[in-house]
Protein backbone atom coordinates (compact mmCIF):
# COMPACT_ATOMS: atom_id res chain seq x y z
CA UNK A 1 0.00 0.00 0.00
CA UNK A 2 1.08 3.37 -1.09
CA UNK A 3 0.51 6.73 1.52
CA UNK A 4 -0.11 9.74 0.44
CA UNK A 5 2.84 10.95 1.45
CA UNK A 6 5.00 8.62 0.13
CA UNK A 7 3.06 9.94 -3.37
CA UNK A 8 3.80 13.48 -2.95
CA UNK A 9 7.53 12.87 -1.68
CA UNK A 10 8.63 10.69 -4.95
CA UNK A 11 6.84 13.39 -7.15
CA UNK A 12 8.58 16.49 -5.33
CA UNK A 13 12.00 14.55 -5.57
CA UNK A 14 11.38 13.83 -9.21
CA UNK A 15 10.35 16.97 -10.16
CA UNK A 16 13.67 18.31 -8.51
CA UNK A 17 15.58 16.03 -10.15
CA UNK A 18 14.21 17.02 -13.30
CA UNK A 19 14.98 20.68 -12.50
CA UNK A 20 18.66 20.04 -11.70
CA UNK A 21 18.64 17.97 -15.25
CA UNK A 22 17.04 20.21 -17.22
CA UNK A 23 19.48 22.68 -15.86
CA UNK A 24 22.60 20.61 -16.90
CA UNK A 25 21.53 19.46 -20.67
CA UNK A 26 23.74 20.74 -22.69
CA UNK A 27 26.42 22.49 -20.29
CA UNK A 28 28.13 19.69 -19.13
CA UNK A 29 32.11 20.54 -19.04
CA UNK A 30 34.91 18.23 -20.19
CA UNK A 31 35.51 16.06 -17.39
CA UNK A 32 32.09 15.62 -16.46
CA UNK A 33 31.19 12.12 -17.65
CA UNK A 34 32.86 9.00 -17.46
CA UNK A 35 32.38 5.38 -19.07
CA UNK A 36 31.84 2.46 -16.79
CA UNK A 37 32.76 -0.89 -16.51
CA UNK A 38 29.57 -1.78 -18.57
CA UNK A 39 30.82 0.81 -21.62
CA UNK A 40 27.73 3.24 -20.61
CA UNK A 41 28.88 6.36 -19.81
CA UNK A 42 27.23 8.39 -16.52
CA UNK A 43 27.33 12.58 -16.01
CA UNK A 44 27.68 14.66 -13.24
CA UNK A 45 24.20 15.19 -13.33
CA UNK A 46 22.94 11.14 -12.98
CA UNK A 47 24.71 11.30 -9.74
CA UNK A 48 23.32 14.54 -8.80
CA UNK A 49 19.78 13.38 -9.64
CA UNK A 50 20.54 10.43 -7.42
CA UNK A 51 21.57 12.73 -4.82
CA UNK A 52 18.59 15.39 -5.10
CA UNK A 53 15.98 12.36 -5.14
CA UNK A 54 17.60 10.18 -2.31
CA UNK A 55 17.69 13.60 0.03
CA UNK A 56 14.09 14.52 -0.64
CA UNK A 57 12.49 11.08 0.12
CA UNK A 58 15.05 10.80 3.40
CA UNK A 59 13.71 14.07 4.30
CA UNK A 60 10.30 13.86 3.77
CA UNK A 61 9.75 9.88 4.67
CA UNK A 62 12.92 9.01 6.89
CA UNK A 63 14.94 6.16 6.03
CA UNK A 64 14.54 4.44 3.18
CA UNK A 65 15.72 1.15 1.37
CA UNK A 66 16.60 2.32 -2.21
CA UNK A 67 18.35 0.70 -4.96
CA UNK A 68 19.89 3.34 -6.98
CA UNK A 69 21.64 2.74 -10.42
CA UNK A 70 24.96 4.99 -9.41
CA UNK A 71 27.29 4.17 -7.11
CA UNK A 72 29.20 6.85 -4.84
CA UNK A 73 32.27 4.55 -4.82
CA UNK A 74 32.42 5.67 -8.71
CA UNK A 75 33.34 9.02 -7.27
CA UNK A 76 36.29 8.25 -5.22
CA UNK A 77 39.77 9.77 -6.47
CA UNK A 78 37.94 11.48 -9.23
CA UNK A 79 37.40 14.83 -7.81
CA UNK A 80 36.39 17.02 -11.11
CA UNK A 81 33.49 14.82 -11.50
CA UNK A 82 32.92 15.00 -7.66
CA UNK A 83 32.93 18.85 -7.42
CA UNK A 84 30.58 18.63 -10.25
CA UNK A 85 27.99 16.91 -8.69
CA UNK A 86 28.53 18.45 -5.57
CA UNK A 87 27.69 21.95 -7.87
CA UNK A 88 24.93 20.84 -9.26
CA UNK A 89 23.09 19.88 -6.09
CA UNK A 90 24.09 23.02 -4.53
CA UNK A 91 22.43 24.88 -7.33
CA UNK A 92 19.27 23.05 -7.29
CA UNK A 93 18.84 22.70 -3.38
CA UNK A 94 21.00 25.85 -1.92
CA UNK A 95 21.78 26.53 1.56
CA UNK A 96 24.55 24.10 3.24
CA UNK A 97 25.57 21.31 0.84
CA UNK A 98 28.76 19.16 1.97
CA UNK A 99 30.80 17.09 -0.38
CA UNK A 100 30.49 14.19 2.25
CA UNK A 101 26.79 15.08 2.78
CA UNK A 102 26.06 14.39 -1.02
CA UNK A 103 28.11 11.23 -1.34
CA UNK A 104 26.01 9.93 1.81
CA UNK A 105 22.68 10.95 -0.29
CA UNK A 106 23.77 8.94 -3.14
CA UNK A 107 24.68 5.77 -1.27
CA UNK A 108 21.26 5.98 0.20
CA UNK A 109 21.03 4.02 -3.31
CA UNK A 110 23.27 0.89 -1.96
CA UNK A 111 20.01 -1.37 -1.54
CA UNK A 112 20.31 -4.83 -3.16
CA UNK A 113 16.45 -5.07 -4.34
CA UNK A 114 15.71 -8.27 -2.13
CA UNK A 115 13.66 -6.59 0.34
CA UNK A 116 10.53 -6.31 0.86
CA UNK A 117 9.57 -3.23 0.56
CA UNK A 118 11.89 -1.07 -1.57
CA UNK A 119 12.53 1.87 -4.14
CA UNK A 120 14.10 1.70 -7.50
CA UNK A 121 15.81 4.56 -8.98
CA UNK A 122 17.02 5.46 -12.58
CA UNK A 123 18.09 9.13 -12.05
CA UNK A 124 19.06 9.43 -15.82
CA UNK A 125 17.47 6.61 -17.64
CA UNK A 126 18.74 7.09 -21.17
CA UNK A 127 22.06 8.85 -20.36
CA UNK A 128 23.18 8.66 -24.15
CA UNK A 129 20.19 10.78 -25.11
CA UNK A 130 20.51 13.17 -22.39
CA UNK A 131 24.27 13.91 -23.56
CA UNK A 132 22.97 14.22 -27.42
CA UNK A 133 19.87 16.64 -26.31
CA UNK A 134 17.28 14.83 -26.81
CA UNK A 135 15.35 12.44 -24.35
CA UNK A 136 15.92 10.90 -20.97
CA UNK A 137 14.01 10.53 -17.98
CA UNK A 138 14.17 10.23 -14.04
CA UNK A 139 12.13 7.17 -13.24
CA UNK A 140 11.65 6.12 -9.63
CA UNK A 141 8.81 3.01 -8.12
CA UNK A 142 8.45 1.42 -4.86
CA UNK A 143 8.04 -2.35 -4.95
CA UNK A 144 5.77 -4.43 -2.30
CA UNK A 145 6.20 -8.04 -2.09
CA UNK A 146 7.70 -7.91 -6.03
CA UNK A 147 5.08 -6.17 -7.05
CA UNK A 148 5.55 -2.36 -8.22
CA UNK A 149 3.17 -0.19 -6.31
CA UNK A 150 3.98 2.99 -7.32
CA UNK A 151 5.71 4.69 -10.66
CA UNK A 152 7.27 8.21 -10.98
CA UNK A 153 8.47 9.06 -14.60
CA UNK A 154 9.99 12.53 -15.13
CA UNK A 155 10.14 13.21 -18.87
CA UNK A 156 11.75 16.98 -19.49
CA UNK A 157 12.01 17.13 -23.13
CA UNK A 158 9.16 14.79 -24.09
CA UNK A 159 6.95 16.74 -26.46
CA UNK A 160 3.38 18.04 -25.52
CA UNK A 161 0.55 18.26 -27.91
CA UNK A 162 0.30 21.56 -27.22
CA UNK A 163 3.90 22.56 -27.72
CA UNK A 164 5.61 22.46 -24.48
CA UNK A 165 7.56 20.23 -23.18
CA UNK A 166 8.00 18.00 -20.16
CA UNK A 167 5.79 15.96 -18.67
CA UNK A 168 5.76 14.16 -14.96
CA UNK A 169 3.51 10.42 -15.10
CA UNK A 170 2.43 9.43 -10.99
CA UNK A 171 1.36 5.45 -11.56
CA UNK A 172 -0.88 4.22 -8.04
CA UNK A 173 -3.20 1.50 -7.63
CA UNK A 174 -5.82 2.18 -10.58
CA UNK A 175 -4.59 5.70 -11.39
CA UNK A 176 -2.18 7.02 -13.80
CA UNK A 177 -1.80 11.35 -14.30
CA UNK A 178 0.52 13.51 -16.23
CA UNK A 179 1.81 16.65 -14.63
CA UNK A 180 2.46 19.32 -17.30
CA UNK A 181 4.48 22.11 -16.68
CA UNK A 182 2.67 25.48 -15.08
CA UNK A 183 -0.40 23.31 -14.93
CA UNK A 184 -1.33 22.48 -10.80
CA UNK A 185 -3.79 20.01 -11.49
CA UNK A 186 -2.82 16.58 -12.97
CA UNK A 187 -4.35 15.29 -16.09
CA UNK A 188 -5.35 11.24 -16.68
CA UNK A 189 -3.28 9.27 -18.61
CA UNK A 190 -5.21 6.51 -20.60
CA UNK A 191 -3.68 4.13 -23.40
CA UNK A 192 -5.14 4.38 -27.04
CA UNK A 193 -5.57 1.38 -29.00
CA UNK A 194 -5.92 1.85 -32.87
CA UNK A 195 -8.62 0.69 -34.70
CA UNK A 196 -6.51 -1.76 -36.48
CA UNK A 197 -2.46 -3.10 -35.88
CA UNK A 198 -1.43 -1.20 -39.41
CA UNK A 199 -2.52 2.02 -38.04
CA UNK A 200 -0.46 1.02 -34.58
CA UNK A 201 3.18 3.66 -33.63
CA UNK A 202 5.55 1.15 -32.49
CA UNK A 203 8.33 3.05 -30.03
CA UNK A 204 11.41 1.52 -29.39
CA UNK A 205 15.38 2.69 -28.27
CA UNK A 206 17.25 4.82 -30.70
CA UNK A 207 20.49 2.75 -29.29
CA UNK A 208 20.61 -0.59 -31.84
CA UNK A 209 22.62 -1.66 -29.12
CA UNK A 210 19.69 -1.36 -26.45
CA UNK A 211 16.98 -3.10 -28.86
CA UNK A 212 17.17 -5.17 -32.31
CA UNK A 213 16.13 -2.96 -35.02
CA UNK A 214 15.97 -5.63 -37.53
CA UNK A 215 13.96 -8.13 -35.55
CA UNK A 216 11.49 -4.83 -34.97
CA UNK A 217 11.22 -4.48 -38.54
CA UNK A 218 10.46 -8.02 -39.26
CA UNK A 219 7.92 -8.71 -36.36
CA UNK A 220 6.32 -4.86 -37.98
CA UNK A 221 6.49 -6.36 -41.10
CA UNK A 222 4.79 -9.53 -40.33
CA UNK A 223 1.86 -7.90 -38.13
CA UNK A 224 1.45 -5.07 -40.75
CA UNK A 225 2.17 -2.29 -39.03
CA UNK A 226 2.60 0.69 -41.51
CA UNK A 227 4.03 3.59 -39.93
CA UNK A 228 7.94 3.97 -39.19
CA UNK A 229 9.56 3.23 -35.64
CA UNK A 230 8.68 6.29 -33.00
CA UNK A 231 12.63 6.35 -32.03
CA UNK A 232 12.93 7.78 -28.82
CA UNK A 233 14.97 7.11 -25.45
CA UNK A 234 14.59 6.03 -22.37
CA UNK A 235 11.36 5.19 -20.45
CA UNK A 236 9.70 7.88 -22.52
CA UNK A 237 8.75 5.41 -24.10
CA UNK A 238 6.53 3.92 -21.77
CA UNK A 239 4.87 7.25 -21.26
CA UNK A 240 4.44 7.94 -24.88
CA UNK A 241 2.22 4.53 -24.48
CA UNK A 242 0.81 5.51 -21.39
CA UNK A 243 -0.90 8.59 -22.98
CA UNK A 244 -1.58 7.30 -26.32
CA UNK A 245 1.12 9.15 -28.34
CA UNK A 246 2.36 5.67 -29.37
CA UNK A 247 0.83 2.01 -28.65
CA UNK A 248 3.05 -0.04 -28.64
CA UNK A 249 6.96 -0.22 -26.89
CA UNK A 250 9.27 -3.28 -28.43
CA UNK A 251 12.45 -3.83 -26.29
CA UNK A 252 13.81 -7.17 -28.04
CA UNK A 253 17.38 -8.48 -26.86
CA UNK A 254 20.55 -8.09 -28.47
CA UNK A 255 22.19 -10.56 -26.75
CA UNK A 256 21.22 -13.79 -25.14
CA UNK A 257 22.78 -12.90 -21.64
CA UNK A 258 21.50 -9.59 -21.09
CA UNK A 259 19.46 -9.53 -18.67
CA UNK A 260 17.07 -5.53 -17.79
CA UNK A 261 17.85 -3.53 -14.50
CA UNK A 262 14.98 -2.98 -11.87
CA UNK A 263 15.34 0.72 -12.57
CA UNK A 264 15.29 0.64 -16.42
CA UNK A 265 11.51 -0.70 -15.73
CA UNK A 266 9.67 -0.54 -12.48
CA UNK A 267 8.37 3.14 -13.05
CA UNK A 268 7.42 2.50 -16.82
CA UNK A 269 6.09 -0.42 -16.80
CA UNK A 270 3.25 0.74 -13.91
CA UNK A 271 2.59 3.63 -15.90
CA UNK A 272 1.80 1.91 -18.38
CA UNK A 273 -0.47 -1.06 -16.40
CA UNK A 274 -2.03 2.15 -14.36
CA UNK A 275 -3.22 3.71 -18.15
CA UNK A 276 -4.73 0.58 -18.94
CA UNK A 277 -2.02 -1.17 -20.81
CA UNK A 278 -0.13 -4.17 -20.52
CA UNK A 279 3.37 -5.13 -20.13
CA UNK A 280 5.45 -8.27 -20.36
CA UNK A 281 8.68 -9.24 -21.81
CA UNK A 282 9.12 -11.07 -25.08
CA UNK A 283 8.32 -14.41 -23.79
CA UNK A 284 4.81 -13.10 -22.78
CA UNK A 285 5.64 -13.59 -18.97
CA UNK A 286 4.86 -10.81 -16.50
CA UNK A 287 8.14 -8.85 -15.53
CA UNK A 288 9.24 -10.77 -11.87
CA UNK A 289 10.76 -7.35 -9.43
CA UNK A 290 12.22 -10.46 -6.85
CA UNK A 291 15.09 -11.24 -7.93
CA UNK A 292 17.33 -8.16 -6.80
CA UNK A 293 19.00 -5.71 -9.12
CA UNK A 294 18.02 -7.73 -12.23
CA UNK A 295 15.12 -8.85 -14.03
CA UNK A 296 16.49 -12.01 -13.99
CA UNK A 297 13.53 -14.21 -15.29
CA UNK A 298 12.62 -11.77 -18.10
CA UNK A 299 14.43 -10.93 -21.08
CA UNK A 300 13.36 -8.25 -23.40
CA UNK A 301 9.91 -6.15 -23.27
CA UNK A 302 6.39 -5.92 -24.67
CA UNK A 303 4.50 -2.84 -23.74
CA UNK A 304 0.97 -2.38 -25.60
CA UNK A 305 -2.19 -0.45 -25.09
CA UNK A 306 -3.30 -3.94 -24.44
CA UNK A 307 -5.56 -4.96 -27.46
CA UNK A 308 -3.70 -6.52 -29.58
CA UNK A 309 -1.19 -7.71 -26.46
CA UNK A 310 -1.39 -11.49 -27.35
CA UNK A 311 -0.94 -11.16 -31.24
CA UNK A 312 1.85 -9.05 -30.88
CA UNK A 313 3.83 -11.35 -28.76
CA UNK A 314 3.09 -14.22 -31.00
CA UNK A 315 4.82 -12.36 -33.59
CA UNK A 316 7.47 -11.67 -31.45
CA UNK A 317 8.47 -15.23 -30.80
CA UNK A 318 8.08 -16.31 -34.46
CA UNK A 319 10.91 -13.87 -35.22
CA UNK A 320 13.12 -14.21 -32.37
CA UNK A 321 12.73 -18.71 -32.99
CA UNK A 322 13.50 -17.99 -36.54
CA UNK A 323 16.41 -15.36 -36.53
CA UNK A 324 18.08 -15.56 -39.42
CA UNK A 325 15.86 -15.99 -41.82
P1 LIG B 1 17.00 3.12 -24.07
O1 LIG B 1 17.16 4.57 -23.88
O2 LIG B 1 15.59 2.63 -24.07
O3 LIG B 1 17.79 2.61 -25.24
O4 LIG B 1 17.56 2.41 -22.78
C1 LIG B 1 18.62 2.88 -22.03
C2 LIG B 1 19.01 1.78 -21.09
O5 LIG B 1 19.47 0.66 -21.82
C3 LIG B 1 20.15 2.11 -20.17
O6 LIG B 1 19.64 2.59 -18.96
C4 LIG B 1 20.86 0.77 -19.96
O7 LIG B 1 20.68 0.28 -18.65
C5 LIG B 1 20.16 -0.16 -20.93
N1 LIG B 1 21.04 -1.06 -21.69
C6 LIG B 1 22.38 -1.06 -21.79
N2 LIG B 1 22.81 -2.10 -22.57
C7 LIG B 1 21.70 -2.76 -22.96
C8 LIG B 1 21.46 -3.93 -23.76
N3 LIG B 1 22.47 -4.61 -24.33
N4 LIG B 1 20.18 -4.34 -23.93
C9 LIG B 1 19.16 -3.66 -23.37
N5 LIG B 1 19.32 -2.55 -22.60
C10 LIG B 1 20.56 -2.10 -22.40
MG1 LIG C 1 18.65 3.41 -17.41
Amino acid sequence: MVVERERLAALEAVRAASELCTAAQGRLAAGETLTKGDDSPVTVADFAAQAVVCATLTERLGAVDLVGEEDSADLRGRTVLRDGVVDLVRAQRGGEVSADGVLDWISVGDGDGFGDRFWTLDPIDGTKGFLRGDQYAIALALIEHGEVVLGVLGCPNLPNPDGSHGAIFVATAGSCEVYYPGVDDPTPAVVTAPMSLAEARVCESVESGHSNHGHSARITERLGVLAAPYRIDSQCKYGAVARGDASIYLRLPTRVDYREKIWDHAAGKFVVEQAGGRVTDVDGLSLDFSHGRLLAQNRGIVATDGRFHDEIVAAVQHVLSHPEL
